[in-house]
Parts: C-alpha cells; sequence; structure tokens
C-alpha cells in the first residue's frame, strides 16, 4: 500500500487510496496490534500497513518499519509487552507512509532512524504516485532518518542482537532495504514482497522497477532456507516457498511484458492485449489491479 491521503489525517482519519482498502476510513481506534512470536526474541507485528518485526537484544531493541502515526502509542505499548528495554533503532524499509508514518512519534523517544538515503531525500521533499498523480506532502525534519546508507550493506546492532540491513536498487522504490537477522533466521522484506498472493505495487514513479524486485527475490532465495520466518510488507507471514512462488509471477510479468516493449508497443496497447490473463486469475484482485500491474511493469522500462 503505497498511495496515502494525508490531507484527511486533521480530521483523525486517513484515506487509503488504491489499495485493497481503497476509499475506506480507518477507525485507529478499533485496531489492535497483533503480535506473533517468531522465536529467538524476535516478533512480528500487525495492526495497519506494513508489517513490523521487533528484534530484542540484551540493551535494546531494534524494530523494522513502524505503520501510521495514530498507532505509534499501541504498537509502544505492544512492544513494552514483549520486553521493558528501549528502542535503540527502527529501520524504514522504504518511504511510503504506512511504513514511516511514525517516524516523529519514535524519534521524539530517542529511537535512531535507520534507512537507504533515498528516503530522506523522498520524505523531505514530498512525492507523487506514478499511476495516479496523488502527491503525498513533505515530512517534517523529525521524521526524517538519521542514519543512512546509500548502498551495499549496512549493519544495525544492539547487545547480542545484529541486523544486516540490505539495498536493492530500484525495486518497489529507489531506497528498498530487505533486512536479515540470521540469528532468528528472520527476514523482513518490506514491501517488494507481499503474500496476499496478490500482484505488487512498483512505485515506478519513485524510482520502482521490477527487474530490481526480481533482484531482490533471488537474493532471498540465496540466503533464506526452509526454516526461514519471512515478514513480508503485507499479509500473513511467508515462508521461502512463497518466496519461489512470487518470483515466478514477477519473472512471467517481466518476460512478456519487456518482450511487448521491446516490440515497441506502447503502454495502453499492452494493457488492451491482456498479457498476463493467466496470471490475473490468480494475483489481480480485480480487472483495475490487473491494469495496474501491467502499467507498473511497462513503466520499469519507461523510468528515466
Ligand atoms: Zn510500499
Amino acid at each position: 500500500m503505497s498511495r496515502i491521503a494525508w490531507a484527511a489525517l486533521a480530521a483523525g482519519t486517513v484515506l487509503l487510496a488504491g489499495t485493497a482498502i481503497a476509499q475506506q476510513q480507518v477507525d485507529w481506534d478499533k485496531i489492535q496490534i497483533k503480535t506473533t512470536d517468531l522465536g529467538n526474541k524476535t516478533y512480528m507485528l500487525e495492526g495497519q500497513g506494513g508489517n513490523i518485526t521487533v528484534a530484542v537484544g540484551t540493551d535494546g531493541i531494534i524494530m523494522v518499519d513502524g505503520q501510521f502515526a495514530p498507532l505509534s502509542d499501541k504498537i509502544k505499548a505492544a512492544i513494552k509487552a514483549i520486553s521493558p528495554l528501549p528502542i535503540k533503532y527502527m529501520i524504514n524499509t522504504h518511504f511510503h507512509g504506512d511504513h514511516t508514518g511514525g517516524n516523529d512519534n519514535f524519534a521524539k523517544d530517542g529511537v535512531t532512524i535507520v534507512a537507504h538515503d533515498n528516503i530522506r531525500l523522498r520524505l523531505a521533499a514530498g512525492t507523487a504516485n506514478g499511476l495516479t498523480g496523488a502527491k503525498t506532502a513533505p515530512r517534517p525534519a523529525e521524521a526524517l532518518p538519521k542514519q543512512t546508507y546509500v548502498g551495499g550493506q549496512l549493519t544495525v546492532e544492539v547487545g547480542g542482537r545484529k541486523a544486516t540491513v540490505t539495498h536493492v536498487a530500484n525495486a518497489h522504490t529507489d531506497g528498498d532495504s530487505w533486512v536479515y537477522f540470521a540469528d532468528a533466521n528472520v527476514l523482513a522484506t518490506g514491501d517488494v514482497m507481499n503474500n496476499n498472493k496478490r500482484y505488487q505495487n512498483i512505485d515506478f514513479g519513485n524510482g520502482g522497477d521490477i527487474r530490481g524486485m526480481l533482484r531482490a527475490t533471488d537474493a532471498w532465495l540465496r540466503v533464506s532456507n526452509d526454516n526461514t520466518k519471512v515478514v513480508v510488507g503485507h499479509g500473513p507471514l511467508a515462508k521461502r516457498a512463497d518466496i519461489a512462488e512470487y518470483r515466478e509471477m514477477l519473472l512471467t510479468s517481466r518476460d512478456r511484458i519487456e518482450r511487448l516493449v521491446r516490440e515497441g508497443k506502447t503502454e495502453d496497447q499492452i494493457v488492451a492485449l491482456r498479457p498476463l490473463k493467466d496470471l490475473d486469475a490468480k494475483w489481480a484482485a480485480n480487472d483495475q489491479a490487473a491494469v495496474n500491474h501491467i502499467r507498473n511493469v511497462y513503466n520499469s522500462f519507461k523510468r528515466l
């Protein structure tokens, strides 16, 4: 999920457009945070927005993503119920508001926000969605990541725990990181993957590209085994087999649409051809989602 109309926040609500819960107003009071124990003092938290991973060390906590601002207090309470230790780091997997909305609420408690540097740039500048043109306003300085990296890997540590943060260039966005906790065999993918068995948004207007999403799945298949617990951006806990299945969908999508792009077909011509009809039956929630996926893949090859 990515397209957030922040203007509605003033009224205490937020409108989620272009998502599974499109046009639905969220009643934050009704959202509950569900905690799942993944073993080795590592947890998955679900509420509304991107899934959260929590890793507890001997002197502090590392968390991955933080959902929407109105949920910050509930998320803090859910983490307190796991451990009284302070949250030292929050890693942002990408800039979308359903993963970074709570940044400033956590930063004011002394949590260091860690992310790829493009997240800092995009949050500071504000963004526009490639499919809809919907604009997201710039975020205040307190919401920006304070510790950033530009490529390769970064290690984030608290006592006894280590998070390996890896950048994948141009995937769901241009600032994606995936996070691996080797000691718990837990992999957090961010929105480069969902486990709802649905097409995943590729935010081509902000550097997204299906080829990067494929590269990420290749890297995960190398790092994971059949016991790996995969915390995806959206949807239930996944396994390595889910990554492999998702990768096949990406691969077919890329191959067919890239061929049509190379033949010189326009975006609308490719949409009319419906080259993924067999996949749509399984992966498209509805007709609009099928069209959006074609447009997202097509535009992966047209990015500036
Ligand atoms: Zn996203």
